[in-house]
């Protein structure tokens, strides 16, 4: 834990960290050393973890990285999180985010962008860790936790994971707790780790899952043994490659990957399937409508009242309305605009129920192939490799929404998603492939991920 804090101090330059609590860790270090000599120790025994500024942490601010929660403190620990503390890990602090967990990049967090440890060979310009998680994932690749907590809506885990050479994965939906993780698009929300190792994601996924009563949506069936899965044979297993995750124009490098990962499941002894989901090209499009729409049903409550930042008025509404103007960030804006439109009276069937037919049939494609026998499905988890701070920030909020492009999918589906580093691009940057299972058997995933990374 010492050593950890020392180099989160070392990295403060990255930005990782909105709040580091020194004070906390060191406690719960000294009360992990007290069990380990009692011979009591628990399955993540003094283990430091950073935890992402999505999920309420008790007397420890909790803010989402916006400004309108400006200076929350919780009085209530959320499930995630305590079954790690439970478990005997450390809290490090809390890490950046995209603000309210809206982007793709990091860049929309009121506390900064955080860097990317990583940089492209021959060049010293900083690039963006991916997001929404980016802090997540540049403190887990800069060694600045043993492992973080982290969530995806629509990639989150999965994109900066595979922009830092980490591991993350967004379990099925409904087998982590949503409770006191502050609610982006409650449908889609789920939370998972980012770590160094496939066999550390599958070691912290293991304490972070529980069936909750606090959740009704959290699901009853097991926790497995995902530390036993990894490095168990692969052989027979079957991996569907989908046709329609070709895009056009899509990169040389992104191909070849893509070929190398098919090439090391297949020399392990799967069997690789040709497979088609006919509706993914409609899943961005829906996902850009059903995250929105939820998003500013949930972002209702931060009214100046409740929560943080209040900014007086002559009256109510307009004490709302100040604050929520000061509050919110232009992405945060930008979504509950969106959201709001397309649950307007007169655009709501034109969008938003014919955004949730396009979510069943989505799902509908990855259950004929899961019933057809398909084990796993195997793409890439993005587009390209990280790209330069305000690169994408600089062109249009659409071109940042694309690169959710082989992530939303999974969301929409509620499935579970693995991003795993397979290989690295022209300029040495690291790139990811993505394996999707079958619901509640992320076991499988381990298994493939173990394969590749
Ligand atoms: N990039 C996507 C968005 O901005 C996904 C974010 C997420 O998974 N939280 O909505």
């Amino acid at each position: 834990t010492k050593a950890y804090l020392a180099s989160m101090e070392a990295a403060r330059s990255l930005n990782a960290y909105i709040v580091e609590t020194p004070e906390q860790a060191l406690s719960m270090a000294a009360a992990s050393d007290e069990r380990l000599a009692k011979g009591e120790a628990k399955a993540l025994e003094g283990v430091p973890i950073g935890v992402k500024d999505l999920f309420a942490t008790e007397g420890v601010h909790t803010q989402a990285a916006s400004h309108i929660l400006d200076k929350f403190k919780p009085t209530y620990e959320s499930t995630v999180t305590a079954n790690l503390w439970n478990d005997g890990a450390v809290m490090l602090g809390k890490l950046n985010m995209d603000e309210f967990a809206m982007g793709s990049s990091n860049e929309t967090s009121y506390y900064g962008p955080v860097v990317n440890p990583w940089r492209r060979e021959g060049s010293n310009a900083p690039l963006v860790p991916g997001g929404s998680s980016g802090g997540s994932a540049a403190a887990v690749a800069a060694r600045l936790c043993a492992g973080a907590t982290a969530t995806d809506t629509g990639g989150s885990i999965r994109q900066p994971a595979a922009f830092t050479g980490t591991v993350g994965i967004k379990p099925t939906y409904g087998r982590c707790s949503r409770w006191g993780t502050v609610a982006f698009a409650s449908s889609l929300d789920q939370a998972g780790p980012i770590a160094r190792t496939v066999r550390d994601a599958a070691i912290l996924l293991k304490s972070m899952a529980s069936v909750d009563a606090k959740d009704t949506t959290s699901v009853d069936v097991p926790v497995g043994d995902y530390e036993g899965a990894v490095g168990q044979s692969v052989k027979g297993l079957r991996i569907g490659i989908p046709r329609e995750y070709r895009l056009d124009g899509m990169s040389a490098e992104i191909d070849a990957l893509w070929q190398q990962g098919i090439a090391w499941l297949k020399e392990a002894g799967a069997e690789i399937v040709d497979i088609s989901l006919p509706h993914t090209k409609y899943a961005l499009p829906a996902y850009y409508i059903v995250a929105p729409a939820e998003a500013s049903s949930n972002l209702a409550r931060y009214d100046g009242v409740r929560y943080g930042l209040r900014v007086p008025g002559e009256d109510i509404a307009s004490m709302y309305e100040n604050t929520r103007s000061a509050g919110f960030g232009r992405e945060v804006k930008r979504r509950i605009l969106i959201g709001t439109y397309v649950l307007s009276a007169g655009y709501y069937d034109a969008y938003y129920v014919r955004a949730q037919r396009i979510r069943t049939l989505i799902k509908r494609d990855f259950d004929l192939a899961f019933a057809a026998g398909v084990d796993a499905v195997l793409t890439p988890a993005t587009p390209s490799a990280a790209f330069g701070l305000e690169e994408m920030a600089l062109a249009s909020p659409v071109e940042m929404y694309l690169n959710d492009v082989f992530t939303v999918t999974v969301n929409m589906a509620g499935l579970p998603g693995l991003a795993v580093p397979a290989g690295l691009d022209k300029s040495k940057l690291p790139l990811g492939l993505q394996l999707i299972g079958r619901p509640f058997e992320e076991e499988t995933l381990f298994r493939l991920g173990q394969v590749i990374e």
